[in-house]
């Protein structure tokens, strides 16, 4: 028996459920992933004792001698991975990095350019309502209505208009490659500083799979627990010009003793990411993803842009007479989770939006291919064209269990 099943037989239990339901389900959240067993045997260990306020060589607590050296490989095998200047692995997830990048190199009122929560973005890019749209003069740039894709003429004549001190490009329900080089075009022109929220592609862009901001962009950020597969949190790279105010933002700006546990998570899962393996990854990914776009639009599905070059997909169910929340609802209780998700110029509520967001990194780990991804447009189809035969879906939800126990579970299986 472990320590938590005789100490604390509940959370124990709701444990052992959710590797049940992780196990028997497809994942198709685009924003989810397995991580590795070594990942999650680091974020488990005894680091989270440690307090270790600063940054390698200059900490304000003793005891430091195998921290340093665990926060110091991490930064080393991150920036090998992207080829950056400099690296902070110490944010605590996506949010509070982009927070710290904010906090800076803006001031508090100034105006930066972010792509609009339901055209793709994230709330960190400025929603009115979050910490990002109340502390700084957000302007929302949007896709193209006729195309779902980003208008990159649009988005100048907008800076040119605003003259904004930074220009984010994030995405986080965005289907299609982005073209880094003319946003740094569009950023130098107006004198904006360039950000990057590679979140959702981080995985893809190591491993070769879609361009890197990294070359051309003032600071990149990203989660390190999407298609990268590490642990739950972020990091942010630089040019060297901003690596002092970048860290000076995160600590002692922002947060306060780094997560030294989770830190030799990320260092593990960049070591997993430069190897070839991970190469063949990240193309498996876009491979199934792609797939996947196109069986759901031989099955009468329609994609935002039409499609997908990364491993996401963004459906509007309007057609199918369903709408996102309710498709949400009865997927989970066939095993098939993804989320409800705005469309661009969606005429719903973002609590009961008009679309779908789903995607391929968690299947793709769990080694399925084509076949399975025809498979889950079959099932998506029957289902929501189906959506009140609870019949139907009792006899799909054994289906999909019957086929996802035939891909183990990394850390489970
Ligand atoms: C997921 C995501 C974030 C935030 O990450 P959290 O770890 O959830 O705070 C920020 N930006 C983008 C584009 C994302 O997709």
């Amino acid at each position: 028996m472990s320590a938590m099943q005789s100490q604390d037989p509940q959370i124990f239990d709701l444990i052992e459920h959710e590797k049940q339901r992780q196990k028997e389900g497809i994942e198709l959240i685009p924003s989810e992933n397995y991580t590795s067993a070594a990942v999650m045997e680091a974020c488990g260990s005894i680091l989270t004792n440690k307090y270790s306020e600063g940054y390698p060589g200059k900490r304000y607590y003793g005891g430091q001698e195998n921290i340093d050296q665990i926060e110091n490989i991490a930064i080393e095998r991150a920036k090998q991975l992207f080829g950056a200047e400099h690296v902070n692995v110490q944010p605590y997830s996506g949010s509070p990095a982009n927070t710290a990048i904010y906090f800076a190199l803006l001031n508090f009122g100034d105006t930066v350019m972010g792509l609009k929560l339901d055209h793709g973005g994230h709330i960190t890019h400025g929603l009115p309502i979050a910490f990002s749209g109340k502390a700084y003069n957000f302007v929302q740039y949007e896709v193209n209505r006729e195309t779902g894709r980003l208008d990159m003429e649009a988005i100048r004549k907008l800076a040119l208009e605003h003259k904004p001190k930074m220009i984010v490009a994030g995405f986080t329900a965005y289907p299609r490659d982005i073209d880094w080089k003319k946003f740094k075009e569009i950023a130098d022109e107006v004198g904006a500083i360039s950000m990057a929220d590679i979140s959702h592609t981080a995985g893809l862009i190591a491993g070769g799979v879609l361009e890197s901001p990294v070359p051309y962009f003032d600071v990149v950020m990203t989660t390190t627990h999407k298609t990268l597969r590490g642990p739950r949190g972020a990091i942010i790279l630089c040019k060297e010009k901003h690596a002092k105010a970048i860290d000076r933002a995160v600590f002692p700006g922002l947060q306060g003793g780094p997560h030294e546990h989770i830190i030799a998570g990320k260092a593990i899962a960049f070591s997993e990411a430069l190897k070839p393996e991970f190469k063949v990854y990240a193309k498996q990914i876009q491979t199934n993803a792609r797939h996947l776009a196109e069986a759901m639009k031989a099955k009468g599905f329609k994609l935002v842009s039409d499609g997908t070059d990364t491993h996401l997909i963004l459906a509007d169910l309007t057609n199918k007479g369903v709408p996102g929340k309710q498709a949400q609802m009865i997927l989970d209780t066939v095993g098939i989770t993804l989320n409800k998700n705005t469309v661009p110029f969606d005429t719903r509520t973002p609590m009961d939006p008009s679309g779908i967001r789903l995607g391929t990194p968690a299947v793709t780990t769990r080694g399925m291919k084509e076949p399975e991804m025809d498979m889950i447009a079959d099932w998506l189809d029957r289902v929501i064209s189906n959506i009140e035969d609870t019949a139907l879906h009792a006899k799909i939800k054994e289906e999909v269990k019957q086929m996802c126990l035939k891909f183990p579970v990394p850390g489970i299986d």
